[in-house]
């Protein structure tokens, strides 16, 4: 919590990634919304309930979580972008159909801080004026992005996200810890929901009371391996120092990148590099799927493909520690060389 600046009115806990952290989270925020209508949804289920859950460009892995909680991929409600260049949720929309639809009824509000695509953020401060007025949890999927918080040019993006009712953040992307890592926060006055949600009650051997505090009882799994290990040692061993070397590293590279794809005859940035990713297309007469394939093969530089605004593109995302300039110039000649040898 010191790392992202955040005040010890949270919780945490360790799951395998954002993709639990969101599911964990958003688990909690079911329980919640059930209390606002005095259901217990992990006693009863869901009975005759419709629960709303808003957002504008989530990551895939909430609508997996929507699957998993029996709330439907499908009954997202979707709330558009500012423009069709922007992930970010359009504010002013938002606030329009809450005021139509969720006067009087709780609803749920997912945020990005960092999109996958394009590390957009929504106007995190500004949402959360809605907590004001209205009955609603707000949960921030900060994957990548909270890691902004190191950077003293970017951690104004998150600007109000200690309002916020819950927090998922990755360990195995920018904090560079190995694989199945992640954690998540939530408001100290949730816990007794997030008890509730994931207590491993009726076992008489193993404690389950509020008051044997055992991680257990708040986190999906029962048995699981001590994750805040690697994430102490890392912590150890870079401290906030190292963090902030690392994540303005990482976004140096990403602008340098960005420049390099500006300027070039063959690629075209399909959105402004807003943090650690640069989303772009290929303009060359060479097909995106075979350059990325060819790209990939040379193992020395890994890129993912896209969809951005209806057009096919490429996403090169900067959070390793290693990275260095060196490392963009070589990824320079790789891929001219890869569009030369057409
Ligand atoms: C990577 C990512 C996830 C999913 O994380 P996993 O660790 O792969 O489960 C969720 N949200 C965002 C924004 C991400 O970048």
């Amino acid at each position: 919590m010191d790392l992202f600046n955040l005040p010890r009115t949270f919780t945490g806990g360790f799951v395998t990634g954002t993709t639990m952290a969101n599911f964990s989270a958003l688990a909690v925020a079911r329980q919640w919304f059930g209390t606002q209508l005095e259901q217990d949804i992990t006693a009863d289920g869901l009975i005759n309930l419709s629960l709303p859950v808003i957002s504008a460009t989530p990551h895939s892995s909430v609508l997996k979580s929507l699957a998993m909680l029996g709330l439907g991929r499908n009954n997202l409600i979707t709330i558009p972008t500012l423009s069709n260049q922007r992930e970010a949720i359009d504010v002013a929309k938002l606030k329009l159909f809450i005021e139509y639809n969720f006067q009087h009824q709780p609803f749920i509000l997912v945020l990005n801080a960092g999109t996958a695509n394009t590390a957009d953020f929504d106007a995190i401060a500004e949402v959360m004026e809605l907590k004001h007025t209205y009955n609603c949890w707000i949960h921030i999927d900060a994957a990548f992005g909270a890691f902004a918080a190191c950077s003293s040019q970017y951690q104004h993006l998150l600007n109000g996200w200690e309002m916020a009712d819950s927090i998922a953040i990755d360990c195995h992307k920018w904090l560079n810890v190995p694989y199945e890592n992640a954690c998540f926060f939530t408001r100290k006055e949730h816990f007794k929901l997030q008890f509730n949600q994931f207590k491993n009650s009726n076992v008489p051997y193993l404690e389950n009371q509020l008051e044997n505090f055992n991680f257990m009882n708040i986190l999906p799994e029962n048995s699981r391996r001590l994750k805040a290990l690697p994430v102490l040692f890392s912590l150890l061993a870079y401290g906030r120092e190292g963090y902030r070397y690392i994540v303005d590293n990482s976004i140096d590279l990403a602008q340098e990148f960005g420049n390099y794809i500006r300027k070039s005859r063959y690629f075209e940035l399909l959105a402004e590099v807003r943090l650690n990713i640069v989303c772009f297309k290929v303009t060359a007469a060479c097909d995106t799927a075979e350059f990325l394939q060819k790209l990939n093969k040379t193992g020395l530089v890994f890129m993912t493909p896209t969809t951005f605004n209806h057009e096919k593109g490429i996403r090169a995302a900067f959070v390793n520690w290693r990275t260095t300039i060196e490392d963009i110039k070589l990824v320079y000649s790789l891929i001219e060389n890869i569009i030369n040898s057409k």
